[in-house]
């Protein structure tokens, strides 16, 4: 099954999903990150990046997220 992350424009950074990630697939960056992963421009300055090759679509991230910012599409 492929599935896909998506971060929305409401993301503040607050980083509650990187430290629930339980295989540490999201890292948030405020350089512009030298990465092939995806990464999202989220707000005050930050990127938040999603190793695709290491998350398993748990759905953690979803829950951990204040702002319903995570949307998870499978398909
Ligand atoms: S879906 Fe699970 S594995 Fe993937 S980034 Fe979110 S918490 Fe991590
Ligand atoms: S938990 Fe939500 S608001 Fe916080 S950094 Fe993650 S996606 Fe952004």
């Amino acid at each position: 099954m492929t599935f896909a992350l998506h971060i929305d424009k409401n993301c503040t950074g607050c980083n509650n999903c990187v430290v629930a990630c339980p295989v540490n697939a999201l890292e948030l960056v405020v350089d512009e990150p030298a990465t092939t992963k995806k990464t999202y421009k989220v707000q005050g300055g930050k990127s938040l990046t999603v190793d695709e090759d290491v998350c398993e679509a748990c759905g953690v991230c979803l829950q951990a997220c204040p702002r319903d910012c995570i949307v998870l599409t499978q398909g």
